[in-house]
Parts: structure tokens; C-alpha cells; sequence
């Protein structure tokens, strides 16, 4: 990437610096060594980001991973990334959807077994579009998940390309499946 795709101006390369990632729909993630570029004239900046459906992935496993109940936008990442709408979620969970969606907007809490059930379709699911077992390890890890309140807010996550590059063939979900 050279010229800016507004203006077709030369770019400048921005290196080193964090870079938030709205795009995923959480306000934690920041993903770190990975290119930025700004236009020299009209100022557009532009991200460069390397196999997304690993690092998406990643994503997943982490907040499948969380002992705190997820929030509405986890709720929301994980159901997005296996392509489902919110009513076949709220189908597939037993929920009224409107119980559901106030679950994902954030305004409802709700029970543990839900949460996790919900973590379990998801790693399902992923498993099937990746065409390999993602969920090794998972039921051993399910007594402590959804266990403690969500915080306020979520401090920062940040990832670099060397955790989700170079590892297709490394299941994301293996032997150990939530890391310590
Ligand atoms: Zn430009």
C-alpha cells in the first residue's frame, strides 16, 4: 500500500503505534506491530491487518474464556462472528428476544447457564467453520466460566501478529484451551 485510496496521494508508513480496534465492536482490543498508514494531503489514515479470521479467532477464545459473565458487546462479537441473528440466538438459548437483545445491549444481566451456553454454540460453531476441533480441553474449563461479575469496564487486551500468524496449523482452541 502506497497511494491513498481517497486522493491517491503518497502515504506515510506509521509504525509502533497501538491501534484500537472498533471494528471488532469492543472497546478493549488494541492490536500492536501492526502497520498504519496516513495520507500526506488529505490526512485519511488506513490499517493494514494481516489474516483476520485468525485474529478474530483469538478474539473468540479469549472471551470465551473470561470467568466474568460477558458483557453485551462480547454477547454481540461472538454471536456476529458465527453469523447468526438475534433471534436465532434468543432460539437457539430458549429466550424470549427481547430478553435477549437487552442482554446484548447491555441493560439485563443474565444467568450463568445461559452465558455459557451461549459460549458453547459459538466454539461449536467455530469449530465447524474452521474444519477442525477447536474445543479440545473446553468442558474442563466450563466449572469456572461466567463464575464472577463482569468489571465496569474492561482493561485493555492487546494482541500482536505473532499470536494469530503462522498458526493455521496450530489449533487456536488446542490441549490447553483457556491459557492460565
Ligand atoms: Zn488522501
Amino acid at each position: 500500500m502506497d497511494r491513498c485510496y481517497e486522493c491517491d496521494s503518497p502515504l506515510e508508513v506509521i509504525k509502533d503505534r497501538p491501534y484500537q480496534y472498533k471494528e471488532s465492536g469492543l472497546d478493549y482490543v488494541w492490536l500492536i506491530g501492526i502497520l498504519q498508514y496516513k495520507c500526506s494531503k488529505c490526512k485519511e489514515t488506513f490499517v493494514e491487518i494481516p489474516r483476520i479470521k485468525e485474529l478474530h479467532l483469538l478474539i473468540g477464545r479469549t472471551i470465551v474464556c473470561r470467568k466474568e459473565s460477558l458483557r453485551g458487546q462480547e454477547v454481540k462479537y461472538l454471536r456476529k462472528e458465527i453469523g447468526m441473528k438475534s433471534k436465532e440466538m434468543a432460539a437457539a438459548l430458549s429466550m424470549e428476544p427481547e430478553t435477549y437483545s437487552r442482554w446484548e445491549n447491555g441493560k439485563q444481566a443474565i444467568a450463568a447457564c445461559h452465558d455459557k451456553a451461549l459460549r458453547m454454540i459459538y466454539v461449536v460453531n467455530a469449530s465447524e467453520n474452521a474444519g477442525k476441533v477447536l474445543s479440545q480441553g473446553f468442558p474442563s474449563v466450563l466449572p469456572d466460566l461466567a463464575s464472577r461479575k463482569p468489571p465496569l469496564k474492561t482493561k485493555k487486551v492487546q494482541f500482536s501478529p505473532s499470536e494469530w500468524l503462522n498458526k493455521l496449523d496450530e489449533p487456536l482452541f488446542g490441549g490447553e484451551f483457556c491459557p492460565a
